[in-house]
């Protein structure tokens, strides 16, 4: 896991002197989707216009978009920390400074009653979130790099992916080009000369699902087969099928450039998306074969961190985090398997390495109810406990039931829930928490981790957890 340590107390710092009240309440006026979910902003967070910009309390820079954050009252500096990156933001003043470099920031940051509030696209653009703005709802959909590599190790043994650099994001010859949108048997297909990775996910109030197609753009020969006007927006009524009432399309962002199509529904459905980089992505809305309501059981997906040329942290003796994921998860699986109404589905039972998005999608796909992701940290070496993450504000009752059992069967100290965007709980469309079992980089904690009394007391104190919370 990364080094954080320090965020924690940096979160608190924060905590203490920029926000004496913490709670989510439901938000009105502009809403942020991060990934596709809808940040729950509290109301006394919410997002302000300054001229034309978008401006967001620093709380939300923090709990919802999980960078790490740390304010300066004697300078009135908000210091943004992620990765490579930091930026300089001083209260009043429209110069800020991205690592050590001055930029002209389109409005300064301004200090309200209780927080300071900043420009949310320069933000984002700068910690390399791509923004998108949707005017008609007043929406601000922001977008994280694809790599999903916020809950890795850092090490990238695996090399060169071939993903490449992004410097020629726009570079128009390597966009695919889509040339017909349609909507038949109950089904979406979206016809493209170059192969997609949609990013699909579900809106509700009014129900909609949302069809993203980074690197894509309108084929020049589009608007003379289908409504498409000079902003680049067009739609069709749907009117043969009762869960639909309208397809829209859009050229919804131009850094990557994005085509949107939003399929307006009159139900909340589930869907399946078949891509096979043959040129044509169907999203289908027929079956609602992925419902797992059927037999009563609840499914249970435990994912064990890292794996195969993932080692995760390493340990003060050399041992391999991934090595503790797996061993804790199969014992979970192993008390879990004759539970009646519990179904185990296992991200990986051996060394293996599948991605953090192969991971989430696992868990959509099957509709699991909970996803439990088995980590141990690495920090400082003084750092020592149990951490329990999750992201989405409908995990935090899991989160706690998982933590309170974490907390006790491991028998270390106590480092709280925490919420941080990570791929797997931010990614998962069900309470979804990340365990964090101990820190590898302490000696007294490296020292329980690989015992089999731990790694059993653990295991029982995770399926506890999880029964508890399904009500079993
Ligand atoms: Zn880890």
């Amino acid at each position: 896991m990364k080094k954080s340590s320090w965020m924690g107390f940096m979160f608190l710092v924060m905590v203490m002197f920029l926000f004496p009240q913490i709670g989510h309440a439901a938000g009105g006026g502009t809403g942020i989707y991060l990934d596709g979910k809808a940040l729950e902003l509290s109301k006394n967070a919410q997002v302000q216009n300054m001229s034309g910009n978008v401006m967001i309390p620093i709380r939300v820079v923090v709990e919802e978009l999980g960078f790490n954050v740390d304010w300066d009252t004697k300078t009135r500096t908000v210091t943004i920390q992620q990765s490579d990156t930091e930026l300089k933001l001083v209260v009043n003043q429209s110069t800020a400074t991205v690592n050590g470099n001055k930029v002209s920031l389109p409005v300064a940051p301004k200090l309200m009653t209780d927080t300071v509030i900043v420009p949310i696209r320069f933000v984002s653009e700068q910690m390399g979130l791509s923004v998108g703005w949707e005017n008609t709802s007043k929406t601000v959909y922001l977008t994280s790099p694809d790599s999903g590599s916020d809950n890795g190790s850092g090490n990238n043994n695996g090399g060169s992916d071939g993903s490449g650099s992004d410097s020629n994001v726009n570079d128009t010859a390597n966009l695919a080009n889509v040339s017909g949108i349609s909507f038949n048997n109950n089904q979406l297909m979206i016809a493209v000369d170059k192969n997609v990775k949609p990013n699909i996910f579900k809106m509700s109030e009014p129900n909609r699902l949302v069809v993203d197609l980074p690197y894509t753009q309108f084929a020049s020969a589009f608007s003379s087969n289908q409504s498409l006007d000079s902003t680049m927006n067009g739609f069709f009524d749907v009117t043969d099928y009762p869960d639909v009432s309208k397809v829209r399309y859009a050229l919804f962002n131009n850094n990557p450039s994005t085509i949107r199509v939003v399929i307006d529904m009159n139900n909340a459905k589930n869907y399946t998306l078949i891509n096979n980089n043959d040129g044509l992505i169907i999203v289908d809305l027929n079956a609602d074969s992925n419902d797992n309501s059927g037999n009563g059981n609840k499914l249970v997906v435990i994912d064990a961190g890292h794996g195969g040329s993932d080692p995760g942290a390493s340990s003060v003796t050399k041992k391999k985090e991934k090595d503790f994921n797996l061993a804790v998860a199969l014992k979970v699986e192993k008390l879990l398997e004759n539970e009646p109404n519990i179904e185990i589905v296992m991200t990986r039972d051996s060394d293996t390495y599948p991605t953090l998005q192969e991971r989430a999608k696992l868990a959509n796909s099957i509709n699991a109810d909970i996803f439990i992701s088995i980590h141990a940290n690495a920090g400082s070496a003084t750092a020592s406990g149990v951490e329990t993450y999750y992201t989405k504000s409908d995990s935090l009752a899991l989160a706690n039931v998982m933590h309170k059992y974490l907390v006790q069967s491991s028998g270390l100290s106590d480092r709280k829930v925490r919420t941080k965007s990570l791929h797997v709980t931010r990614e998962t469309t069900m309470p979804a928490v990340l365990l964090e079992c101990g820190y590898l980089s302490n000696s007294k904690d490296d020292a329980v981790l690989f015992t089999e009394d731990f790694q059993n007391s653990v295991a029982e104190g995770i399926a506890k957890g999880i029964k508890e919370y399904l009500g079993m």
